[in-house]
């Protein structure tokens, strides 16, 4: 068995449908289980009107709503068969009644709470899970709707709520083998449940993850990410426009550099694969003949040092300074106690004797932060930074890495420089406006000369 999970973009209308239902149905012998996002910009769509009705603009949300069942009907009527039609109008209204009943009640009372939040963004895979398999169907494939919240079960934080391995493993074993042996299913991805049935969701992005869970709940021999780029390349084409794609990554590359490039793979999508050693592929559903991305175990030797140049911008440095940390104890655990109680990730850290400096990527909360943290510190806040991420196998084994990494960029001015336990990293901060300057010079001064069982 394998794993197809197509993104938003794969599914955003009737022709790209079209084009994903013919990649499963070539891949029918290998026994897919698919798993699928809502339509492009769906979730967005939903989350806007959920707020819209919470503030208390109920005709606006209704409006909003009634346009993203047009846009759901116009492009699913050409993707399934004319007898299903009286049966797609059914599946549509029911949706969309029960999305306007919880718009209406959010109307009345002004809040929207995670949990109302996920109910609301569940109805885009509800959908467009339910619709592929009758585009499948369509196309002489048995296609079988699942519902994902009734097979994957999670914890009760919604909005970024995790799996519960051991129930939602039996769950999706179970419910897969009882299906005949030609049967296709179709889960939406993202959406889930709690024990008590509760809609819930893992989190923007993923269905990814979803697809992760589900290959290693029924040990599937791969876990395919279609999306609409070629794979994971050496850096982003936006700045670095002769970029090659990286065709094969170790798992603990494929971590580092999730964070990084979130839009081509979810970073919880890793763990489950990695902990059953089911490889993963990236694949482009536009150009399905290119080989893509695979993410295996065992790092394929390779003769260049880096994997990747990754870069994550609009970084907020927070630097904290103080006197009280010299040889005290517990003053880190004083600065991480308040962007926990925050809910604020923290990315990265370098610390000095007197002080630490560290980046988050959401300020929402950094005000309320500061205000904690003054009493017994000074606090400095940069906005407008980046952080720039070089990812490979071979930096560990490799003398003078840095010495190289900094060479290259010796006229650009370095902060907050931090290399990962893993040794696979080096990550530092450099003003965003020297952003592309950086990473131009150091994908040059790495990936000149490429391997080529390795590189593209
Ligand atoms: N539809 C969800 C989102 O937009 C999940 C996904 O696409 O992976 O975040
Ligand atoms: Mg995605």
């Amino acid at each position: 068995m394998i794993v197809m999970k197509f993104g938003g973009t794969s599914v955003e209308s009737a022709s790209a449908i079209e084009r994903v239902a013919e990649i499963v149905k070539e891949n029918v012998p290998c026994r897919p289980i698919v798993v699928v996002s809502a339509m492009r910009k769906t979730t967005n769509a939903l989350l806007a009107m959920g707020r819209d009705a919470a503030e208390g603009k109920r005709e606006a949300a209704l409006d909003e709503m009634e346009a993203l069942k047009n846009f759901h009907r116009r492009e699913m009527y050409p993707v399934i068969s004319p007898n299903d039609r009286y049966e797609l109008n059914r599946i549509l209204d029911e949706h969309f009644n029960e999305l306007s009943d919880i718009l209406k009640g959010l109307a009345a009372l002004g809040e929207l709470t995670p949990r109302s939040s996920d109910a609301i963004a569940s109805f885009g895979e509800r959908i467009s899970s339910t619709i592929f398999a009758m585009a499948l169907r369509a196309r002489g494939i048995p296609g079988v709707h699942l519902d994902s919240r009734k097979l994957i079960v999670t914890d009760e934080r919604f909005t970024q709520a995790s799996p519960l391995y051991g129930q939602t493993f039996s769950r999706l074993a179970g419910a897969i083998s009882s299906l005949d042996k030609h049967d296709v299913p179709v889960l939406g991805g993202f959406i889930a449940a709690t024990e008590n049935g509760v809609t819930s969701t893992l989190g923007r992005g993923g269905s990814d993850f979803t697809a992760s869970i589900v290959g290693a709940a029924v040990d599937a021999t791969e876990i395919q990410i279609w999306t609409d780029v070629d794979g994971m390349l050496t850096s982003d084409p936006s700045l670095v426009p002769d970029a090659h794609r990286v065709k094969t990554l170790s798992f603990a590359e494929a971590s580092e550099l999730a964070y990084f490039g979130a839009r081509v793979l979810h970073p919880s999508t890793v763990l489950p694969a990695m902990r059953k050693g089911i490889p993963v592929r990236i694949l482009n559903s536009r150009r399905p003949e290119s080989p893509g991305t695979l993410i295996v175990a065992e790092p394929v030797p390779c003769s260049n040092i880096l994997k990747c140049v990754a870069f994550k911008r609009q970084i907020t440095v927070v630097n904290v300074h103080s006197t009280h940390m010299l040889m005290a104890h517990g003053f880190l655990h004083r600065i991480f106690e308040i962007f926990d109680r925050f809910e604020t990730p923290v990315d990265m850290l370098a610390t000095s004797e007197v002080s630490v400096s560290l980046t988050i990527d959401n300020p929402a909360r950094l005000d309320a932060i500061c205000d904690e943290l003054r009493p017994f510190s000074q606090v400095s806040v940069e906005n407008d930074q980046a952080i720039v991420c070089v990812v490979g196998e071979n930096i560990r084994h490799t003398p003078g890495v840095a010495a190289r990494v900094f060479g290259a960029i010796h006229d650009v001015n370095v902060r907050a420089i931090s290399q990962g336990a893993s040794l696979l990293n080096l990550s530092f901060v450099v003003a965003a406006a020297d952003l592309p300057r950086a990473v131009r010079a150091l994908h040059k001064e790495f990936f000149t000369e490429l391997d080529p069982m390795v590189f593209d």
